[in-house]
């Protein structure tokens, strides 16, 4: 049987949208060409439930990239969001909803004393590296292939080629001088690591600590231990990229899962509680570095601003500590519920569903996935199709192999089971095509 979407008046708005906007969006994966369609034109939505333009409804696993762990328009945050818009919105001068928050911050992440806001998770990593060069008086840092750091110049690197660390743009309009600065090491390699400190004077090690930006691949043992010690033997900080794990995978983070302290930590995504916001910090005698306190300039205009803390301190409120088992084992049945799916489909389609607490991944692949070069074998081709036929059954899963699905505390085991059905139809259906 085949089912499909009805999308005229998404298709009609996608029409317009590219007259106004580059391709159409405001960002690039919402495009969905990644697996082979237009994007869909959002209504609205609630809970984990979305609802598009043409009236289809989804199981939303997307959840606006990471931000949403309490689902879809939550009674709380809206309310805590329109009585701080009541007041105004803005004032350009401090209110008392950014200490609370700092504070809130500060109780969670162990390795977090005091932070700077932004208002996104590209200029919180951006300013966490210009405060690693301040302090270190060094300029050269070090990132891994794959990982994502928001689109700042320097973050925006690849490997260069065989022996040479240096890193070249990603992006027509990189400097080469901005890219050069930076040294891209494959995941998961500790031999590679080890040779790219020996070889470069770093200021910092950047990383994701469980990667969700290339799919989620996490940490091999003593990964993030070793980034620990190699970074304090070569006088270079570490910096935490938790824009997603960040009150997601713990109450603290990563860092607080795992032990692992870094000397920065990059915040974003949930601490907005869905709207923008995100936030850099460290130890006193780092973020005090940070002017108006030291000479490090970083500034915002909408940093800080009171819709933004309002949400996110509402957010982090509720995410007490029956929070993370139920996210936990939300994960586990959707994760386990996409395994059983795929096995039912039987032998054609071999799959590796990757997965922490709040994060998983299904990578159309035969073995593994333990860097970025293993996430681009992947059949990015099938996971189209069946990401396709996912959407003609009402789930939304992320639109690209390279993306995480996002847990959250609105999803039920109702919408758990509706996806693994519709999972177990898609994987069918590509098992017919393939034999
Ligand atoms: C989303 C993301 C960013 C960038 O945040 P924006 O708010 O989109 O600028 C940075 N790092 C990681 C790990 C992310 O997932």
């Amino acid at each position: 049987m085949s089912v499909s979407l009805r999308d005229g008046k998404s298709q009609d708005l996608y029409r317009r949208a590219v007259r106004y906007l580059p391709g159409g969006v405001n960002s690039p994966v919402r495009a969905m060409s990644a697996i082979g369609r237009d994007p869909l034109f959002v209504e609205r939505a609630q809970g984990a439930e979305l609802i598009d333009v043409d009236g289809n409804n989804y199981v939303d696993w997307v959840c606006s990239w990471g931000p949403l762990i309490h689902g879809h328009a939550h009674p709380e945050i809206l309310a805590a969001v329109q009585a701080t818009a009541a007041n105004g919105t803005t004032f350009g001068a401090p209110t008392a909803l950014e200490v609370d928050l700092a504070a809130e911050v500060v109780s969670r992440m162990p390795a977090v004393e005091m932070l700077r806001m932004t208002s996104s998770g590209t200029e919180a990593a951006m300013s966490a590296i210009r405060l690693a060069r301040a302090v270190t008086g060094r300029d050269t840092i070090l990132k891994f292939a794959g990982a994502y750091h928001g689109h700042s110049d320097g973050l925006l690197a690849d490997a260069g080629s065989g022996l040479v660390t240096q890193g070249i743009p990603a992006s027509p309009g990189v400097p080469a001088g901005a890219a050069a600065a930076t040294v891209v090491v494959p995941w998961n390699d500790p031999e590679a690591l080890r040779a790219a400190v020996a070889a470069n004077v770093l200021a910092a090690i950047v990383v994701e600590p469980y990667p969700g930006n290339m799919g989620v691949v996490p940490p091999a043992d003593g990964f993030l231990e070793l980034l620990r010690e190699e970074a304090t033997d070569a006088g270079a900080l570490l910096i935490f990229d938790e824009v997603i794990t960040g009150f997601r995978v713990a109450r603290g983070g990563a860092q607080d899962l795992t032990g692992v302290l870094p000397d920065l930590t990059v915040m974003g995504k949930i601490i907005g509680g869905g709207l923008p916001a995100a936030a850099f910090g460290g130890s006193v005698a780092l973020m005090e570095h940070i002017a108006p306190a030291g000479d490090v300039y970083q500034g915002g205009t909408l940093s800080g601003n009171p819709l933004a803390c309002a949400a996110g301190l509402r957010a982090l409120q509720l995410l007490d500590e029956t929070a993370y088992p139920r996210i936990a084992s939300t994960t586990a049945l959707l994760a386990e519920g996409l395994r059983a799916a795929a096995d039912e489909a039987g032998e054609g389609i071999p799959i590796q569903i990757q997965s922490v607490p709040g994060l998983v991944t299904v990578f159309f692949s035969e073995e593994p996935v333990r860097d970025f070069a293993g996430a681009k074998r992947c059949d990015t081709e099938a996971y189209g199709r069946w990401c396709r036929a996912l959407l003609a059954r009402g789930v939304y899963p992320p639109p690209s192999q390279f993306e995480a699905w996002f847990p959250s505390l609105a999803h039920t085991p109702e919408q758990i089971a509706l996806t693994t059905e519709a999972a177990a139809a898609a994987f069918a259906g590509l098992a017919r095509t393939a034999s």
